[in-house]
């Protein structure tokens, strides 16, 4: 592997029904341009695909705005739980947490298992694993979040789920994929889950329909956690890059079927060709990129999917 392809990057911080205001647009684009930024510049530095992606998620669970992390919407029973996954492209290797609890950011703990023997974790076994990395104890309630839980208490919890999905200009599941200057392709996905869901839930997010990456391509999705799971999103792209589709056609094709069994979803994706792409349903997701030349974003953008091809 040559060391002289230009990095690529995207980053979503969630899709939903809709984006109230351009103060909350302008709100939402620094937040993402700030995290491309740094991101950006360690890919520019020669940091691999892997460690960018690690970075960015952390930054974005660390964002309060965003349902991951920091700022994780409250489940039904007032406690967080989160899930996380990594999947290095080039080692072609899935690792996450699913409904961890009382730590600051879940990707790193995707990021541990990368190495281990047993790569998937459930609530018990990623609290073993919490301890026995001695992850500080970290609470990631906000009061935001908090006061949004009660008030769907006192409302006896008549939405399905939480506004973790844009509708209060960016709210949501977040995710990286990033391209390095070796040609290697990595995907990570984070959240907090729907909100107010059943206890033992499980999200997408750290399962392959949610993250997946191979040499070929890479995928991160938000939405619907279980539209995304019976669509089978991102393994689904990723096989069609992978049998010979080109991104855009991939990205089409898997948009039109989940259009037609109206799910509700977004994703974003590369391919090892620098190609980038980001794809919904909803009304909006919220997705900035660095092609190395220049930044950009979906939040303005009319529908459906755009790829910038090099
Ligand atoms: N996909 C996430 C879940 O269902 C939610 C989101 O993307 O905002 O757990």
């Amino acid at each position: 592997m040559s060391d002289s392809v230009q990095p690529k990057l995207i980053i979503h911080g969630g899709a939903g029904s809709s984006l109230q205001g351009k103060g909350g647009i302008e709100a939402v684009r620094q937040s993402l341009y700030n995290i491309l930024d740094e991101v950006y510049g360690l890919l520019r530095d020669g940091k691999s695909a892997t460690d960018a992606v690690v970075r960015g998620c952390q930054l974005l669970e660390d964002e309060p705005r965003f349902n991951a992390g920091t700022g994780s919407v409250l489940q039904s029973d007032g406690q967080i739980r989160m899930s996380a996954s990594l999947m290095d492209g080039i080692a072609h290797r899935f690792s996450g947490v699913i409904n961890v609890s009382r730590v600051k950011n879940p990707i790193e703990m995707a990021q541990f298992l990368q190495q281990e023997r047993d790569r998937i974790l459930s609530d018990i076994g990623s609290a073993e694993l919490a301890r026995e990395l001695s992850l500080p104890v970290f609470n990631p309630t906000t009061d935001k979040r908090l006061n949004e839980w009660l008030q769907d208490r006192q409302d006896n919890f008549q939405r399905t789920m939480a506004n973790v999905i844009a509708e209060d200009a960016g709210r949501g599941t977040i995710g990286v994929v990033a391209l390095d200057a070796r040609g290697r392709l990595a995907a990570g996905t984070s959240t907090g889950g729907k909100g107010f869901e059943r206890i033992g839930r499980v999200s997408d997010s750290a399962m392959p329909a949610g993250n997946y990456a191979n040499r070929f391509a890479g995928v991160s999705c938000t939405g619907i956690g279980e539209d995304i799971v019976d669509e089978c999103l991102a393994a689904r792209i990723v096989v069609r890059v992978t049998d010979g589709l080109s991104l855009q056609e991939a990205m089409d094709r898997s948009f039109a079927e989940a259009t037609e069994n109206q799910r509700d979803l977004g994703a974003i994706a590369l391919d090892a060709r620098g190609n980038i792409a980001w794809g919904k349903t909803s009304d909006v997701v919220l997705a900035a990129y660095h092609d190395g030349q220049q930044r950009g974003d979906s939040l303005e953008a009319e529908d459906g999917t755009l790829v910038v091809v090099v």
